[in-house]
């Protein structure tokens, strides 16, 4: 398979081959038809880090935006740490480079100051930050379509990350699609997993 058989547009087909990506990798292949069919559907994927898992999403990401509407929160990413943030942030970019209109927010300690908003169509943050600027209104979150968490196993299982993940999905539209993405599952965590991704399509490499 070719990243041109997905049906990618064209900006983002550009993008990876910028990247110098000249065909999908494994969780790639598996993933992107069923990340990118309609109408949409859940995943949870389970794959190595180093094994492309993070440009998995960012193409099904950049793919669902419309990028007519540069200044409406219509993707949301989530990671355990602003670190982590900072490098979906950076991965976005590079395979965002020849859309014209993208725009992306951090929501991470510090980066929105408190009369700022959430105003660019992807956002990548830690659930903390997410829920306050949600609970003050700095972010709206109504017109988004898309929520990916990474490190899934991290974000879903511990007490504190689990209960904000938790919280900030409550606060979303309830037809979201949902991705999920981890090196591992344990049993705990894909109880976890399906509860908060019903109906997910499951792959594991
Ligand atoms: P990740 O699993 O997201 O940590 O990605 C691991 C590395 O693989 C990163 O350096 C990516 O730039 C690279 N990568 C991702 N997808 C591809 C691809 N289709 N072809 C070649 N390299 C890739």
């Amino acid at each position: 398979h070719t990243f041109e058989e997905l049906g990618l547009p064209t900006e983002v087909l550009k993008g990876l081959t910028a990247m110098r990506f000249q065909k999908p990798s494994k969780v790639q292949e598996k993933a992107l038809p069923l990340m990118l069919a309609n109408p949409p559907q859940n995943m949870i994927a389970q794959s190595q880090s180093g094994t492309g898992k993070t440009a998995a999403f960012v193409t099904t990401v950049l793919s669902r935006v419309d990028h007519t509407k540069p200044n409406q929160p219509q993707a949301l990413l989530l990671a355990p740490s602003r670190e982590l943030a900072r490098q979906i942030e950076m991965v976005i970019g590079h395979i965002g480079q020849f859309l014209p209109t993208l725009g992306i927010s951090a929501a991470i300690p510090g980066s929105i100051p408190r009369d700022g908003r959430v105003d660019k169509n992807i956002v990548v943050g830690t659930p903390g930050t997410v829920m306050d600027l949600i609970k003050r209104r700095q972010f709206d979150v109504s017109q988004l379509r898309v929520l990916v968490i990474d490190e899934a196993d991290n974000m879903l299982d511990q007490q504190g990350l689990g209960d904000q993940c938790a919280r900030v999905k409550a606060m979303l539209p309830k037809d979201i699609q949902i991705l999920l993405f981890s090196a591992t599952f344990p049993d705990k965590v894909m109880k976890y997993a399906t509860a908060f991704a019903p109906n997910a399509n499951q792959i594991k490499l």
